[in-house]
């Protein structure tokens, strides 16, 4: 049945390439044809196989050896690559994707998760959309640079880690071991922020991700004897661990903002009718209104936003139908506040269940404070994005997932999510099945990247006079 549908496929593929590309977007293109086909999952080893194929890429447009690190870890590997510039202005930038995926089985997606495929207007593949496009922009951009004999002012290091979806060892490895390849002034993560179109294709707002909140999961277990169930006794593991569970649920971490929170309240308060709105505007002019938190705190959309959150989410207990528990155990998954230390929850945790319940955190979770709103690059992402979309609002915003960009923050690296990306809600397939981009995101993305770089690291023009005195 596929294959008899191909040859159709292809006439609808050719129908909606409108336009010839340029040698910087058919190289782009054959960049992203190429990272696609690398099955970069969880245990394929084959990053390093990617890193050295862009390796080969960058050597052949002539940066030198000596600027191209590919640094193994364990089955996978990271690439860092350094843009000299004459240090005029500063100290480096770094720009970051991840060349890894989530895992995808072919048998679940409608075409080959490996093979590029331009179709409708849209390119199929296991990471077209994270983050395989901002691997692609980046080193395209780099190299379309170069060819241009163009000299930043100061240096631009590509940061590609290899385990962003599943253990991140490999940001934590560069920021701890591998610090002079990395170090930066600040950070520009492809795999974070972006924009949204609406059902219309119309562009709606741009978010910067400038914080993340931490994700910290705990075990919250209790302890018994147990015995025979035909012989209760007053204590018991299952209704020790209710009444705890119960402190948890009743209890709020106190209200928190910083500049990212204020300001994207203040902005999606500009757009949002009734309490809610009224809410926001007043939450972002001052923070201390306890009427103004509290309404937000009953939106589930917002409560994040304004305090760190915990919640059950997992339950097991007891061993058999006819006997008195031993133990009784419940997952609480909390979203840290940018800033607070991850002992500070497992002390208020602990506080609240009293000392006879135990609280352990799962795993070492980072925490990393929010990046301040620097002027720099918010003015050069707003003009670049601006470039394409004129006038769509552009709104620091807080994510409560953790991309490499806690890291990065965590080590001391401002962090800004500035994706290039611009796609519907609908469009939204990372991680899941049959994951596409627009492709005139792609191409948009690519331009984007290009004029960011360029404008944060570019000569100033010397002699500009303020408007008003020039004639
Ligand atoms: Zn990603």
């Amino acid at each position: 049945m596929r294959k008899a549908m191909l040859p159709m496929l292809l006439i609808i593929a050719t129908a909606v390439q409108a336009r010839a590309l340029d040698a910087n977007e058919a190289k782009a293109r054959e960049i992203f044809r190429r990272v696609i086909s690398y099955k970069t999952e969880i245990g394929q080893g084959q990053v390093p196989e990617m890193a050295k194929y862009l390796a080969g890429e960058f050597r052949a447009a002539g940066f030198p050896d000596a600027d191209i690190h590919i640094v193994p870890l364990g089955e996978t590997a990271s690439l860092v690559v350094r843009y000299r510039g004459d240090g005029s202005g500063g100290k480096p930038i770094a720009v970051m994707a991840h060349m890894d995926v989530v895992t995808a089985k072919p048998e679940d997606w409608q075409r080959d998760p490996f093979t590029l495929v331009e179709e409708d207007g849209y390119f199929f593949g296991r990471g077209t959309l994270d983050i395989k496009n901002g691997v692609t922009s980046l080193a395209a951009t780099f190299l379309r640079l170069k060819s241009e004999n163009f000299v930043p002012t100061r240096d631009l290091v590509i940061v590609f880690t290899g385990d962003e979806e599943t253990e991140q060892k490999t940001i934590a490895d560069l920021v701890r071991n591998h610090r002079d390849f990395v170090d930066a002034e600040f950070a520009l993560n492809s795999d974070a922020g972006g924009g949204s179109l609406d059902e219309n294709g119309r562009p709606t707002i741009y978010t910067v991700g400038t914080a993340e909140k931490t994700y910290a999961s705990y075990e919250i277990t209790t302890h018994n004897p147990g015995g025979h169930s035909s012989l209760p006794r007053a204590d018991n593991a299952i209704y020790d661990l209710a009444d705890a569970l119960k402190k948890i649920q009743a209890y709020r971490f106190p209200v928190m903002y910083n500049d990212t929170t204020l300001a994207s309240f203040r902005s999606s308060g500009a757009v949002t009718t009734g309490e809610l709105g009224a809410a926001m505007r007043k939450f972002a002019e001052d923070p201390k209104d306890r009427a103004a938190a509290d309404v937000l705190a009953n939106s589930p959309e917002q409560v994040g936003k304004t305090r760190t959150t915990c919640v059950a989410t997992l339950l097991r207990g007891g061993h058999a139908e006819n006997a008195l528990p031993q133990s009784a155990t419940a997952t609480v998954n909390c979203r840290i506040f940018p800033g607070v230390p991850v002992n500070d929850v497992t002390r208020t945790l602990q506080d609240l269940v009293g000392p006879a319940v135990s609280v352990s955190v799962i795993g070492t979770p980072t925490f990393s404070d929010a990046s301040p709103l620097r002027a720099d690059v918010m003015t050069a992402v707003t003009n670049a994005i601006h470039l394409r979309h004129p006038g769509v609002p552009v709104v620091p915003t807080m994510q409560s997932g953790a991309s490499d960009g806690i890291y990065t923050r965590a080590a001391g690296i401002p962090t800004y999510g500035v994706s290039g990306d611009f796609i519907k809600d609908g469009d939204d397939f990372s991680h899941g099945l049959n994951e596409r981009l627009p492709v005139q995101s792609f191409y948009q993305g690519l331009e984007y990247w290009y004029v960011l770089l360029k404008s944060l690291s570019a000569p100033q023009p010397s002699g500009t006079a303020p408007r008003s005195s020039a004639r």
